[in-house]
């Protein structure tokens, strides 16, 4: 049983734990252990694979190497919505239309499970609000509600196109101009999400080990067995969700998976201010690669995300850094007094595409949600859960994106180059449209 403590090692300092339920510390694994599923990883991919198996009634035991939603789960925007981390569009032309309409679709379940399990947990105060505009920094032209309404009915999405004027009426910001709205996404508390589903798992007569770094695994007769520092479970099948930092449990698949770092702030409260700059209580975030994410939270406090890169040691200056990102886009907020700021880790793969499904028998992985990965991680959890059951492959959408080596440091200075290269042409058609529209006034 877990003791009733909620001491134990402590979440890193942010918003989200400041303002965490009382929970449980979970002992760690000591000595064996037999399951049906055995999950690696207590974030959102691993809580929501444990829960949707022990739903089934399969006992998961799922290890975590520290808390439960101590990684990007914990840490991340918050944001809940369908469409993963590479963009809609690409995967149209990768995959044609009917396997993008079908990735897209199962991506909106991901939503609707995250949803369906705020309810089912009788836990309304999780939602924190609904609704989503992802704001463009550039004019897309007259064609731009065409386009969009277009994309929506190719992915079979509720998205909808919002003129710049209908941006600026709940954005003061001339930054902005047109908008994709999406009635269907929702934001939440994550950290107390994870700890609710943490909870749920329990109920449902799974076992949680916190402290319990999955550090080798072999097979085991038909299946695995999975050892800590202090004991080892055996089970049929095993799931790894460990995200951007799995360690040595699986070199290889932890290989395949590239730590990128992005940050979150949250201001000091605001006060009238705030909601002169923002009258919109849904979640906002703009269309560079490494934009900005935000909403307001706790009735006046901004809470900013933004900027990747693969240097994963925190920034000294992260608070000025992020005060800077918010005064370039809402100067009216003068002297914005930051009370948190963390970093946090996004898992991406090469392909930008989550890694889902078996790779050997009995050996299943859930990982690389990358910057999209709320509702994605129950996507996954959703397919994988039901292919362990042996209801049906549906995982197999998931195969073209393999699990292809990462490239290690070299991997790092790729992306980096190529985020520099992306992030050099976000400013560069931004930086090009203000001086046309400056020739144009003149
Ligand atoms: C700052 C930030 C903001 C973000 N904002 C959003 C957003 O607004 N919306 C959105 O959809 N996505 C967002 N994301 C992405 C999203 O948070 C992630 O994609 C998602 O949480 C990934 O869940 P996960 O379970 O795969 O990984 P994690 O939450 O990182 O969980 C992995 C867990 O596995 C554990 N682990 C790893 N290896 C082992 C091992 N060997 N043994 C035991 N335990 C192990 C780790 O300790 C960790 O707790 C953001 C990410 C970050 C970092």
């Amino acid at each position: 049983m877990p003791s009733t403590a909620t001491a134990g090692a402590a979440y890193p300092d942010s918003w989200y734990a400041a303002t965490r339920d009382a929970a449980p510390t979970r002992p760690p694994l000591a000595g064996s252990e037999e399951a049906d599923v055995v999950v690696v990883g207590g974030g959102f991919a691993g809580l929501h694979t444990a829960r949707l198996l022990a739903q089934r009634g399969r006992r998961a035991v799922l290890l975590e190497r520290r808390r439960i939603g101590w990684g990007a789960s914990g840490r991340n925007g918050g944001f809940v919505g369908p469409g993963y981390a590479e963009r809609s569009g690409a995967l149209i032309d990768r995959l044609g239309e009917d396997h993008a309409r079908r990735l897209y679709a199962q991506s909106q379940r991901g939503t609707a499970i995250v949803r369906a399990a705020i309810d089912d947990l009788q836990r309304p105060d999780l939602l924190m609000g609904t609704a989503k505009i992802t704001v463009s920094r550039t004019d897309q032209g007259p064609d731009f509600a065409d386009r969009t309404r277009r994309l929506a009915e190719r992915l079979g999405a509720s998205f909808e196109p919002w003129d710049t004027a209908r941006v600026r009426a709940v954005l003061s910001t001339t930054r902005y101009h047109q908008a994709i709205h999406d009635p269907t996404s929702f934001h939440v508390h994550p950290l107390n999400l994870a700890l609710a589903l943490a909870a749920d798992i329990e109920r449902l007569g799974g076992v949680v080990h916190e402290d319990s770094d999955a550090i080798a695994l072999d097979r085991d007769g038909a299946g695995w067995r999975v050892r800590t520092p202090g004991g080892a479970v055996t089970a049929r099948a095993v799931v790894l969700a460990g995200n951007a930092d799995l360690g040595p449990v699986q070199k290889r698949l932890a290989a395949a998976v590239l730590p990128v770092a992005t940050y979150v702030a949250v201001t000091a409260k605001l006060g009238p201010a705030l909601a002169e700059a923002i009258r919109w209580r849904g979640a906002i975030s703009d269309t560079r690669r490494a934009g900005d994410y935000y909403r307001v939270v706790d009735g006046d406090r901004l809470l900013w995300g933004g900027r990747i890169t693969t240097d994963t040691r925190e920034p000294p200056r992260l608070r000025a850094m992020m005060k800077r990102d918010i005064l370039s886009v809402y100067p009216q907020l003068g002297d914005v007094a930051i009370d948190y700021a963390w970093p946090g880790l996004m898992g991406y793969a090469p392909h930008r595409m989550p890694q889902v499904g078996e790779v050997e028998p009995g050996l299943w992985i859930c990982s690389a949600f990358g910057g999209h990965g709320v509702a994605q991680t129950a996507a996954g959890a959703d397919v994988v859960a039901a292919g362990i059951a042996g209801e049906d492959d549906r995982w197999t959408m998931f195969r073209p994106f393999g699990t292809a080596w990462a490239g290690g440091p070299f991997g790092k200075v790729a992306t980096q180059l190529v985020y520099w290269r992306l992030q050099a042409s976000d400013w560069w058609d931004e930086t090009r449209q203000a001086q046309n529209a400056e020739r144009l006034r003149t």
